[in-house]
């Protein structure tokens, strides 16, 4: 899918945020980019489009989606925090090698809560490490290229 500027700030403005130039741009990006981007990854690639742009910038427009439910936050084991523009229930396997983070769907319920009935659930992560298949397929090749 292809989201025009229009599309992009009629979606900032839904959520209840003024489309500013940067906020577009981020939006754009994390749009085309379904990769979970950190802040660095963010700034480094939007530098050449906005070369005024800066870390804190990015940062505080990060900030800004997530308070506004634009984006998630996934907590991997890693120092930096990752943004993911999928905001529906999905899971997360990162793989170990490559480090590239994939999205799978979840459907049944976690058993978990109806141990927490009465407790407010906010955000619920399911997070898996391991290799990709990816990696393990060229793991394959070069044992059988040896
Ligand atoms: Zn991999
Ligand atoms: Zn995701």
């Amino acid at each position: 899918m292809n989201y025009t500027t229009e599309w992009i700030k009629n979606y900032l403005k839904g959520h209840d945020i003024k489309p500013s130039n940067i906020r577009i741009k981020i939006l754009d990006y994390l749009l085309n980019n379904r990769i979970h981007p950190t802040v660095d990854d963010i700034y480094v690639n939007l530098l050449d489009d906005i070369p005024t742009l800066s870390k804190t910038s990015v940062y505080n427009t990060l900030d800004l989606f997530l308070e506004k439910g634009v984006v998630n936050a996934v907590a991997l084991r890693e120092k930096e925090l990752r943004y993911d523009i999928g905001t529906d229930y999905h899971g997360h396997f990162k793989c170990e090698k490559c480090e590239k983070v994939y999205d799978f769907p979840i459907t049944e319920k976690p058993i978990i809560e109806d141990e927490l009935e009465d407790f407010t659930i906010k955000n619920k992560d399911i997070y898996i490490y391991g290799i990709c298949k990816e990696c393990n397929e060229k793991h394959k090749k070069d044992q059988l290229n040896k």
